[in-house]
């Protein structure tokens, strides 16, 4: 397939939210009404209700009696994220500060002014920060002269205390060892343990070779100097958010995940950990899509939140101070402007007394962080909707046990896909620079302003999520364990009831309510039945999609609950809700409005083609794991131009499109003589 729909879309937002007082919780107000609304859901693509996990045989949530429910907090949650997108609410984002990390383009104008440093003084992870040696030399060395040493044939490891009897020759501005030129014996390989900095000045650095090409690899060594340079907290602040999201540390989290029966307990400092353990083989020739094995050739210690005493780094040295510390030269650097430059006044509610729609519903739950309990609960808002478990009506069809493939974490470093270039023009990034797509880059510097985020996540809503040779949620032959789980789901046609209560609450924000849980009435042609909401997991999958039907069971306007008369009588059930629903319709600001015609889109079963739906999509065949792999998608979209190719910035088209329109290249980037 050269193309396919993204699994995920965005609605678009404009950051402008309305804010308001809150109705409060002491008394009802003049034409405040609370009362209860009957729900009957009826589940219209696979549900994936909690009870799936990696151990134990996967059950679907049901209450004491054995009757298959519906967690109310499920749907709650569910039925608040559509509010928001409908009425303008707030974004509830849990970190403002959010940046994330991208890896080095592979230009030699990101490694220029590097120095190598060992550190001397690993600090102590609290106020002590770690302090380094520089080196005065950099020689790099051919694999091929780093001969396992010793009588178990060890293989030579960062750290490793080097001496070199040859003279190093200059390849493109590098001191560089030849294996072709020098002698074998020209290098000896000595541990650090045993070795007198005197007689063997020169300590080894092996990196990674997954993203190496070339017919060898070389490794750098340092010879220490005298230098000696502080790391400042700023730099040493980035390099930990650097390294957070490496594959060394994500591994190492699960690794510790699994030994503590699921409890996270971080990674640790160094007296976790011997350095030994830290060790890892890099293989020769390196790893690719088609091939995951090599010969061991050397040993690299493993990103950590902490440095060790002896281990070289790559540093930015400026004014005596290290700014920037890297673990390879081309390693990880942190994006520019968080998310808080990015989403206008969309940012969550934080004074309890001025809050957007949703948060007036649904309540406000301080995410500022940090506060104590009871700070906390001043800046919190209670909801005025409460949802109870959904039990099942009649026989609830439930699949047999099946093994879901692993949903794949979001990767808001996508700027393509996670910021809305539309003003930005369509620059392409040089080699030289950070391509367009990430954060911080030119894309970021134009007329426009910071690129906002894109809008609210949606995803797509298929048909038969289980149809289809390989469905997307079947777990394929390439998934390891650790990455899948086995669930049931309830299936198609089980149908469920509950109850909704609310109290204090306007008209217009019944009819908010209402909308949200069946948003039908959005659209003046309202009937159309293919638009339902979603609740529980594997959204990604195509799950979840269900269809609600909304009856209001009681509702007392505040004078009338104390008379004992009942307004509901007055007008009757169905008036009082078509009229909340007209009333808030007319309401919604048009900031909010705008966004409409994607949202139903994003909400309408089978809007795009099941079969079109994956996420970028590889080379090969759909199952295989070649086609799981997306890399080369990312690399061609990212908004570049390198020697052979320009990269167009290739971004999420617009819901509010039409279905073939949501369709995207695999492969987008153009070869350069071909453009004009
Ligand atoms: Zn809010």
């Amino acid at each position: 397939m050269s193309e396919f729909v993204n699994p995920y879309t965005f609605v678009r937002f404009v950051g402008e939210v309305t804010r308001a007082e809150p109705n409060g919780h002491e008394a009802s107000g003049d034409g405040r009404l609370s009362g209860c609304l009957r729900v009957c859901v009826t589940v219209r693509t696979p549900l994936l209700l909690g009870g799936w996990g990696t151990s134990g045989q996967p059950k679907v949530p049901s209450r004491p009696d054995g009757t298959t429910m519906i967690p109310g907090s499920s749907l709650l949650g569910a039925v608040r994220s559509l509010h928001e997108a409908i009425v303008g609410g707030c974004l509830r984002v849990l970190d403002m500060d959010y940046v994330p990390v991208h890896r080095h383009p592979a230009h030699v104008g990101f490694t220029e002014d590097l120095a190598l440093a060992v550190v001397v003084d690993a600090g102590d992870g609290r106020g002590r920060l770690p302090k380094v040696a520089l080196c005065d030399e950099v020689v790099w060395v051919d694999k091929d002269l780093l001969a396992p040493i010793g009588p178990s044939l060890r293989l030579a490891a960062t750290g490793d205390r080097l001496t070199l009897l040859a003279s190093a020759e200059e390849v493109n501005g590098r001191r560089v060892l030849r294996a072709s030129r020098v002698p074998a014996s020209a290098v000896g390989v000595n541990p650090a343990s045993v070795a007198s900095s005197e007689l063997c000045p020169w300590v080894l650095l092996v990196t990674d070779t997954r993203a190496r090409s070339g017919a060898t690899a070389y490794f750098a060594a340092g010879r220490l100097g005298a230098r000696g340079a502080l790391v400042t907290p700023e730099a040493w602040s980035t390099y930990l958010q650097c390294v957070e999201g490496s594959r060394d540390v994500v591994e190492r989290r699960a690794e510790q995940r699994e030994r503590t029966g699921g409890r996270d307990q971080g990674v640790g400092g160094p007296a976790d950990e011997e350095f030994d353990d830290q060790l890892r083989e890099v293989v020769w020739p390196p790893p690719t899509e088609r091939r995951s094995t090599g010969t061991p050739i050397a040993r690299r210690l493993a990103a950590r939140p902490f440095l060790r005493k002896g281990q070289p780094v790559w540093v930015r040295v400026d004014g005596g101070e290290v700014t920037e510390i890297r673990l390879s030269q081309l390693w990880r650097r942190r994006g520019e402007h968080p998310v808080r430059h990015r989403v206008g006044e969309a940012g969550p509610c934080t004074d309890p007394k001025n809050l957007c729609w949703s948060c007036r519903v649904f309540g406000s739950a301080d995410v500022s962080g940090r506060l104590d309990d009871a700070a906390a609960t001043q800046h919190s808002y209670r909801g005025h909707v409460r949802v109870d478990d959904l039990a099942a009506v009649g026989e609830c069809p439930i699949g047999d046990v099946c093994e879901l493939a692993p949903l794949s974490s979001p990767r808001p470093s996508a700027g393509q896909f996670y910021l809305d270039a539309s003003g930005a023009g369509t620059a392409l990034a040089g080699s030289s620079q950070p391509p367009a797509a990430t954060w911080g880059s030119l894309a970021d510097r134009t007329r426009a302003g910071v690129r906002p985020v894109r809008g609210r996540k949606f995803y797509w809503r298929t048909a038969d999520p289980t149809g289809g040779d390989y469905p997307r949620f079947r777990r394929r032959d390439h998934h390891t364990d650790e990455t899948t789980s086995s669930a049931r789901l309830v299936l198609p046609g089980a149908v469920f009831e509950g109850r909704i209560t609310f109290d204090n609450l306007n008209l217009v924000d019944l009819g908010s309510l209402v909308l949200a849980l069946d948003p039908r009435p959005l659209w003046p042609e309202g009937s159309d039945d293919r638009i339902v909401t979603s609740v529980g997991g594997g959204k990604p999958f195509g799950f979840g999609a269900i269809s609600v039907a909304v009856r209001l069971e009681r509702a007392d306007s505040a004078p009338a609950r104390y008379l004992g008369a009942s307004a509901a009588n007055d007008f009757g059930p169905g008036e009082v809700i078509r009229d909340a629903v007209a009333t808030c319709i007319a309401d919604v600001p048009p900031a909010a409005r705008a966004g409409w015609k994607g949202l139903r889109h994003a909400l309408t079963l089978g809007f795009v083609d099941d079969a079109d739906v994956w996420y970028p999509p590889g080379e090969g065949d759909r199952g295989s794991a070649g086609y799981d792999q997306g890399f080369r998608f990312w690399e061609a979209s990212a908004g570049v131009e390198v020697e052979t190719e320009k990269r167009p910035l290739t971004a999420l088209p617009d819901p509010a499109g039409s279905p073939s329109g949501q369709l995207l290249p695999a492969d987008a980037a153009q070869p350069k003589h071909t453009q004009p």
